[in-house]
């Protein structure tokens, strides 16, 4: 077998100690091509020292200083593109341009991150008072956390790392123990870039890891994404210990068509988000509503070929629509919620359970699935599934199709499809979830924007990237100063503006 791999702490690749092992497969062939260390408490305490060690000189570099490391680091990502693509579709499963796809989402937060001089400036009040004046600074909070899932495994950890170190903050990434070449590459490409040793660690690990991370008083901060069980777990125990935590978790996306809506541009878009990466995306789409029986009727008709003829192909084949699931237990589990979906009464339109690609027979592939009449109260609407499987909500009218999503125990994306200005504007402002497209099926905004979704699919109050994340990994202290020139008397009463 292949080269283990270990952890990236203080500036170096190092072997694990903890004679923990985990195997990472390659989803096209089923194999397990190399395995992975997982942490012990006294590993991570090692890198918590390095990043401890090494924050206060980064927090005095001056802020434009560090943004030219993360502007080299972006360059050094855009030269290494290829070979990231092909290590990440080659753990994860994706296929490869939608590897590359992973990389540059992660990568246009980086390019927000070069703009930390003029991101981070505070704020300034002249004359607040007689000879007074007010200004305010946001400071780094010293050594900060990602915990990454499997599903994004380079655009996640850049979202968090690029913006918390240009802040002056020093990291640790705990990614998923899934497809950890990324993130370690990453780290290697960082110290290249300049970044000192310490400014960015890596631990490979499981819930031992994350839990030393939790119990650690130096780490002052926490970013998680995952599912919503870890999510609450990681906020509940990291906020309880003290530390400033965001964490987002599991999603069930929606897709609103009206009967206005062009029917073959929501279909296509409706294929794509439901199918992509496997549907192995918080910002998939595993829910169409169309409203209305003869919409529903005419939907579900144009999507059932579209569904049968989805190119499904080993990941780094540059021509597959959608590569394997992530695992071979991950695809039991999918396959699960389609038993129950049928036992709950729905329709299965397509069947992808069954599906077997010839010469890749081992390999962790599934068909795309079709369901019709998913309902609320059964329990495979009202879970994730995450896998290729479109479940299709009938709604009687407009009403309907707000409160489905917005009714739904997860919050994080939804989507509407319609050529109706007003009706979807209305739907904007009353549906109950974070993110929201008008005719955009996979509405994750911009870099410069923020994202984050609602309910169980995000716990905290600030949202991830954008200027959210900088305030995120900064504190903001605010200095009251004066300069007087005559000695001033006690005084007995709260200083007023008044
Ligand atoms: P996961 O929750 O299994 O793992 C996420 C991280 O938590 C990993 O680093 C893992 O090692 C760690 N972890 C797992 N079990 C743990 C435990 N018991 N204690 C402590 N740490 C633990 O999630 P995943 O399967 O890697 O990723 C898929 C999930 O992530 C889906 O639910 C998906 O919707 C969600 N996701 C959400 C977003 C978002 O922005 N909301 C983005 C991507 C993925």
């Amino acid at each position: 077998m292949a080269a283990e791999l270990g952890h990236f702490i203080n500036g170096e690749r190092v072997g694990g100690t903890s004679g923990r092992l985990f195997d990472i497969f390659n989803p096209s062939t089923g194999e397990v091509q190399r395995q992975v260390t997982l942490a012990s408490a006294a590993e991570v305490e090692k890198a918590v020292d390095a990043a401890q060690k090494a924050f206060p000189a980064w927090a005095a570099i001056n802020p434009q200083r560090r943004a030219r490391v993360i502007f080299k680091f972006k360059e050094l990502v855009e030269k290494d593109m290829d070979n990231l693509a092909r290590m990440l579709s080659e753990e994860h499963g994706k296929v490869l341009p939608d590897a590359r796809g992973d990389v540059q989402r992660g990568l246009e937060v980086v390019e927000f991150a070069c703009g930390i001089p003029h991101l981070q400036k505070g704020e300034y009040t002249d004359a607040a008072g007689p000879g007074i004046d007010v200004y305010s600074m946001r400071q780094p909070l010293g050594v900060v956390a990602g915990i990454t899932p499997f599903n994004f495994p380079a655009m996640i950890p850049m979202w968090m790392f690029s913006v918390a170190i240009a802040c002056g903050n020093t990291f640790i990434n705990k990614p998923s123990e899934k497809d950890p070449s990324v993130p370690l590459r990453l780290a290697e490409l960082m110290m290249e870039a300049g970044a000192p040793e310490g400014v960015l660690n890596v631990v490979n690990g499981d819930k031992e890891a994350v839990d030393a991370i939790l119990a650690d008083p130096r780490v002052k901060a926490i970013s998680f994404v995952g599912s919503s069980k870890i999510a609450h777990y990681i906020y509940a125990t990291g906020t309880a210990n003290g530390k400033r935590v965001q964490a987002f978790g599991g999603a069930k996306n929606h897709m609103i068509v009206l009967p206005d809506a062009d029917m073959e541009n929501a279909v296509n878009n409706l294929i794509g988000s439901a199918f992509g990466s496997a549907g192995e995306r918080c910002m998939a789409t595993p829910v169409a509503v169309p409203v209305g029986e003869e919409t529903a009727d005419t939907l579900v008709a144009m999507l059932k070929p579209k569904v049968e003829a989805l190119r499904i192909g080993p990941s780094l084949s540059e021509d597959s629509d959608l590569g394997p699931l992530v695992t071979a237990a991950h695809r039991e589990q999918v396959r699960a919620y389609i038993d129950l979906a049928v036992e709950e009464g729905q329709e299965l339109v397509v069947d992808g359970r069954d599906f077997s690609l010839q010469g890749y027979e081992n390999g962790f592939f599934m068909g795309g699935t079709l369901l019709d009449r998913a309902r609320p109260g059964h329990k495979s609407y009202d879970e994730e599934i995450f896998g290729p499987v479109l479940q299709v909500a009938r709604a009687k009218n407009f009403e309907e199709a707000v409160a489905l999503p917005s009714n739904h125990q997860y919050g994080n994306g939804v989507a509407i499809f319609t050529r109706n200005g007003a009706a979807a504007r209305e739907f904007a402002q009353k549906v109950n979830v974070g993110m929201v497209g008008v005719n955009v099926p996979i509405p994750v905004p911009v870099a410069y924007h923020t994202f984050g979704g609602w309910k169980r699919s995000g716990y905290g109050d600030i949202n991830q990237h954008g200027p959210e994340g900088v305030r995120f990994w900064t504190k903001v202290k605010t200095v009251t100063q004066r300069w007087p020139e005559d000695v001033q008397g006690p005084e007995f009463v709260i200083p007023t503006m008044g």
